[in-house]
């Protein structure tokens, strides 16, 4: 009896090790490379890491109904509106830990909540049409002028990357001078919105608009060639402007991740995201995914570096991207932006 009363005191203490011994991620981004990153993390620290990966309305679905019985310990995602608005759900629990405080500014960061790596939404221009020279100071704001009438491409108003970027601009102008913006930045659409990022790059090179809006990664992904030979030579055709170099600085976004309230195992996850925001993980997330480091010690990829400095936005807290894209939806629905 005794000798069965031990063994099953054994028994569950090796349970409880095992199961504290492994991390569950939850995530939607959609680089392989990530992977090679947990593999990493694993051989540091004995932390297993399993991955389940999906888009991002499937996988807060399966978490928000698990409820209690989730496994989920860390959601990771791109756009801090996306991370925001599952915040305000109740779904993340405290994740800031004092290591993590000290390496994220924290205008990228909340309380539950952390970026992981940066991405810059900026203007693309056509090489041949436009002239550098006149175009070097040019902020979001002066997208509304009607020298640029048919001349902008961009995504559809479903697009969480717009979303929060109007968002931003609605938080530094207020909410009437952005509809107002907005109605006339519409305006100067060159087509109706249609397509992803790239597709917009690639607009301006055929020549179906002179100034294309899109994150900074895209453009690095198709001058790599990883995207084929067209979209390549294509890229090459476009150059980036990065704006409001004059007052706050170029809109920027996250990935980021936080750890979920019903977690279980939560040490493992801040070990995690500690991980994620060392040196070592953020070159190897900055040189496969074209992402700016949140980490300053670390420089960004080659063909990043080569795009060019410039001040970044870093007064505009990426919070307000979620407290602020209802709104910004709904001004950019009312201007007619499909
Ligand atoms: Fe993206």
């Amino acid at each position: 009896m005794k000798f069965i009363l031990v063994s099953f005191f054994v028994l569950n203490l090796l349970s409880t090790f095992l199961k504290a011994n492994e991390v569950n991620v939850f995530s939607s981004r959609h680089y392989s490379t990530d992977i090679q990153l947990y593999e990493k993390f694993t051989s540091l620290s004995g932390i297993k890491v399993n991955i389940v990966s999906g888009k991002d309305a499937a996988l807060q679905k399966r978490i928000i109904e698990e409820g209690s019985d989730s496994k989920a310990d860390i959601y990771i995602t791109a756009d801090a509106g996306r991370l925001g608005l599952f915040d305000k759900k109740g779904m993340f629990q405290n994740s800031i830990s004092p290591k993590i405080k000290s390496i994220v500014p924290e205008s990228l960061r909340s309380e539950n909540w952390t970026g992981i790596a940066k991405r810059a939404r900026i203007i693309f221009y056509s090489k041949d049409r436009i002239n550098k020279e006149d175009i070097k100071n040019l902020s979001y704001e002066d997208l509304s002028d009607p020298k640029w009438k048919n001349k902008i491409t961009i995504r559809q108003s479903n697009n969480i990357y717009n979303q929060s970027w109007i968002a931003s601009i609605i938080s530094n102008n207020g909410k009437e001078n952005t509809e107002t913006w907005i109605k006339k930045f519409k305006g100067n659409f060159a087509r109706d919105p249609k397509g992803n990022d790239r597709a917009q790059i690639l607009a301006v090179a055929a020549g179906e608009a002179d100034l294309a809006i899109a994150n900074t990664y895209y453009y690095a992904l198709m001058l790599s060639g990883q995207k084929g030979f067209e979209q390549q030579e294509a890229a090459k055709k476009v150059l980036p402007i990065f704006p409001n170099q004059s007052n706050r600085g170029t809109h920027m976004n996250i990935s980021g991740g936080g750890i979920l309230k019903n977690a279980p195992n939560p040490k493992n996850a801040i070990k995690l995201l500690e991980f994620l925001l060392t040196e070592e993980a953020q070159s190897h997330i900055v040189k496969n995914t074209f992402e700016y480091p949140i980490n300053e010690n670390v420089e960004p990829s080659d063909l990043i570096q080569s795009m060019g400095t410039f001040k970044q936005d870093l007064s505009t807290p990426v919070e307000d991207y979620a407290k602020f894209q209802s709104i910004a939806l709904e001004l950019m629905l009312r201007s007619g932006w499909k």
